[in-house]
This record gives structure tokens, C-alpha cells and sequence, in this order.
């Protein structure tokens, strides 16, 4: 008869987030293990707040952290959205056409490196650039190069640390005031010309309704939604994006 198990262990994440069950369930067990699939929460085709220019704008599934007042929760299962392979997805963006680039949000696109270092690498080669945001700090990135240095190798701009809701204000491309934009490859962009100050927002109609994206202040979204009931439109909640 085997012995009945009744082991303990004392935990604690390298970096001071918090661990829960569910963190246990979605972020240990369920990490994405496949190297030629993403796993996609949703997708833009063309955001001029993303980043410099003209960019799609893929968000990832899965996030490790638990950021108050994320506005991403049910993005932060690893099993929310859908996998997709990384050639349909940069066969997809190609498709597009006019784009300075392609954005990866979340969820956290780190956890995700393989799969997004290679689908950058078959975007650049047709002249793309590539915006990274994360909850990692740059010099965390850099300090587990195994992890994450595939994709951070890639990556022409870096937006990194986590959101922090008592920083939040008007950032360009930002949500709070700890979050820096480094950028990479300087030969491609000049930072000079990132003025801060700008809270950009933008709003799109798709096949999937009305998505708002971007930074928008925080009662920008219960002034939309009135100011859509007032001309007649009734608008709810399907999911959050930025
Ligand atoms: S890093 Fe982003 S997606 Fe993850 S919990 Fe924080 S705000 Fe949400």
C-alpha cells in the first residue's frame, strides 16, 4: 500500500507577487508548453495607440501577476482565449497591409516567449517593428535570459512594469507613472520625439462589437456608455482589452 502523501511546503514568488489557488491551478499547471503556438485572448487590426504608428495588436493569454485594479482579469488564465499557431498568426497580420508594426499586450507576453520570438522574427523579416509591453521590469527580463531572452532579443520597444493604480494618470502609451518605454533598437526610433502628457484612447467598430483601447481616463468609459444611451445605443461590457 503506498503511504498516504502529506507533504508541506513553504512558498513565496521570486519577485513579492502573491500565490493562491488559482495561481497554483491556472499559472503552474496550465503554462502554455508549445513553442509554434500562441495562445491569443484577442487581436486588433490597426492601433494608432499602441506604439509609434500604425500597429496590430496582439494580447496574450495568461498572466502570472495579479495587479489591483487590472482591468484584464479574464485575461490572466492561461486557458482564456484560443492557441493559434504562430505562422496562421503572422500570416494573419501580414494580411493586413499599411502597418509600421505589430504590439504584443496581455496577459503577460513574456510567458509566452517562445511562440512570440519567432512570429517577431518572421514579421521583421517583412519590415515590422515590434512593442512589447510587460509586467517585468527590463532589468528582471534581462536577469532570466533563458526565460525571456528569446523574445526580449526581438522586441524594438519594451513598455515594461507592472500597472499600478495609484500611479495611473496621463502617460503616453502608458498607464501609470512607474511604467518606462525603452527602446531597443534606437537606429529605428527616436524617443525625442514621445512627448508624455497624452492619454490616447481608441475606439473601433469590429465583427465583435465596440472595443475601446488604449488608456482612457477612468469615468471615459461611463461617459462613452451615457453618451451612447442618449443617441439610443444601449452598450455592455463583453471583455476588457488594452
Ligand atoms: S501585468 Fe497586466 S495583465 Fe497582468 S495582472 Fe497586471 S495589469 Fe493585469
Amino acid at each position: 500500500m503506498a503511504a498516504l502523501h502529506g507533504l508541506l511546503f513553504e512558498v513565496h514568488t521570486v519577485d513579492g507577487r502573491s500565490i493562491d489557488d488559482t495561481f497554483l491551478l491556472n499559472d503552474v499547471f496550465l503554462l502554455p508548453a508549445d513553442p509554434a503556438v500562441v495562445q491569443v485572448a484577442a487581436t486588433e487590426e490597426r492601433s494608432y495607440v499602441a506604439g509609434p504608428g500604425c500597429r496590430a495588436v496582439v494580447w496574450v493569454a495568461g498572466c502570472l501577476r495579479r495587479c489591483p485594479g487590472c482591468s484584464l482579469r479574464e485575461y490572466q488564465a492561461f486557458t482564456s482565449g484560443r492557441p493559434v499557431e504562430v505562422h496562421d498568426l503572422a500570416r494573419q497580420v501580414l494580411a493586413i497591409g499599411g502597418l509600421d508594426g505589430v504590439t504584443y499586450s496581455g496577459g503577460e507576453p513574456f510567458e509566452q516567449a517562445l511562440p512570440l520570438a519567432e512570429l517577431s522574427r518572421i514579421l521583421k523579416r517583412s519590415g515590422l517593428t515590434i512593442v512589447v509591453y510587460s509586467g517585468y521590469t527590463l532589468s528582471a527580463l534581462e536577469g532570466a535570459p533563458e526565460r525571456f531572452g528569446s523574445l526580449l532579443r526581438e522586441a524594438d520597444i519594451l513598455i515594461d512594469g507592472e500597472y499600478r493604480e495609484e500611479l495611473s494618470g496621463a502617460y503616453r502609451w502608458r498607464g501609470s507613472a512607474n511604467q518606462q518605454i525603452h527602446t531597443l533598437s534606437q537606429d529605428r526610433y527616436d524617443s525625442s520625439q514621445w512627448r508624455d502628457g497624452i492619454r490616447e484612447s481608441q475606439l473601433a467598430f469590429g465583427a465583435d462589437g465596440l472595443r475601446l483601447t488604449g488608456f482612457p481616463s477612468e469615468d471615459f468609459e461611463e461617459t462613452l456608455l451615457a453618451g451612447l444611451r442618449r443617441q439610443g445605443v444601449v452598450a455592455r461590457r463583453k471583455s476588457a482589452a488594452h
